[in-house]
């Protein structure tokens, strides 16, 4: 196969490890920073163009699209796909789990357990929205936080409303949501592939910290999974129409809850822990399944 790696660092852990595991297994396989592409978007002939030459002639693209270029790099996605590349996670599907709010609202739909939920546009009735989860303590996070940054733990109804007052203040959106005691602190990893869960870590904050975000200091176990979780995850990627996807959950006493479902998960916390080798899972993958056309949505 002849693979375009959508990023802007390969030199990054995981994209090392998706570089030299498509190459060990026989493919050819080219980074592209998303960026420097360009596009004629009305041709009946769709092309794409990066540093002065035609992008053509691949079997497959995988999307490795920072948070803060969802925008463009979905544009070039769309364009793969309309050439009917065959993309490792399709751009509507990446587009729908960069919205924390849409996600929460498909996953819900589909049955998915998750922390109950509460958002606002203003601050008029958030007495009420913090009795909608519950009351105190609430978790507060910032829509469009990542790693942790952004995840406010507010122990009384008070410090709850005054969080919210000042994020709504500085014009910040937020969720409000019940805070899960009994995960002490820890969070599950699953990394799925094609609807299998390929490897699972446990992770754990820093001490005396809520977050076990390991760039916040968190600490990654290998991890076995219960069946209920393993059915969790599997049906969050399935809901989220991701092929490759990492499905963070809580332990709760009423069984795991999804807090997100992320379309571009890091290699590097997981593969070190478990000792799976997760890049060949998502190669072996697009062996399987990449073909000319095969692409669902194509962008629409
Ligand atoms: P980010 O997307 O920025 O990583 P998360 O929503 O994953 O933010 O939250 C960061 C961490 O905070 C999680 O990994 C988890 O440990 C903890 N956490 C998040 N939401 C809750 C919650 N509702 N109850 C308990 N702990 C939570
Ligand atoms: N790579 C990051 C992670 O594994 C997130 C990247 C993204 O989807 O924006 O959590």
């Amino acid at each position: 196969m002849k693979i375009a790696l959508l990023t802007r660092n390969p030199k990054l852990y995981s994209h090392q490890r998706i570089i030299e595991t498509a190459q060990a297994r026989g493919h050819e396989i080219v980074p592209v920073d998303y960026l420097r592409c360009y596009m004629n978007i009305t041709s009946r002939k769709p092309e794409l163009r990066y540093m002065g030459e035609k992008l053509e002639g691949f079997d497959a693209v995988i999307p490795r699209i920072a948070a803060s270029h969802t925008f463009y790099g979905l544009a070039v996605l769309r364009q793969f796909e309309m050439m009917g590349v065959f993309p490792l996670n399709e751009s509507v599907a990446i587009g729908r789990s960069r919205d924390k709010l849409r996600s929460l609202q498909i996953l819900a739909r589909d049955g998915v357990g998750l922390p109950i939920t509460a958002f606002a546009n203003d601050t008029t009735r958030t007495d009420d929205v913090i009795e909608i989860v519950g009351g105190a303590p609430a978790v507060i996070k910032l829509l469009e936080g990542t790693q942790g940054i952004g995840v406010v733990l507010s122990e009384t109804h008070n410090s709850a409303k005054s969080v919210i007052e000042a994020f709504h203040g500085a014009d910040i959106a937020i969720l409000v949501q019940e805070f899960i005691k009994e995960a002490e602190g820890r969070d599950i990893r699953v990394f799925v592939v094609d609807g299998k869960p390929v490897a699972a870590i446990l992770r754990s904050g820093a001490k005396g910290d809520f977050r076990s975000n390991l760039h916040r200091g968190g600490q990654a176990d290998k991890i076995t999974i219960s069946r209920q979780e393993r059915a969790a995850a599997v049906k969050a990627a399935r809901s989220m129409g991701l092929n490759v996807c990492g499905v963070d959950m809580l332990q709760s006493s009423r069984g795991p809850l999804v807090m997100e479902v992320n379309s571009s998960p890091g290699l590097e916390g997981i593969e070190k822990a478990t000792g799976v080798d997760v890049a060949a899972a998502i190669i072996q993958f697009l062996e399987a399944e990449a073909r000319p056309g095969r692409t669902k949505t194509k962008g629409k």
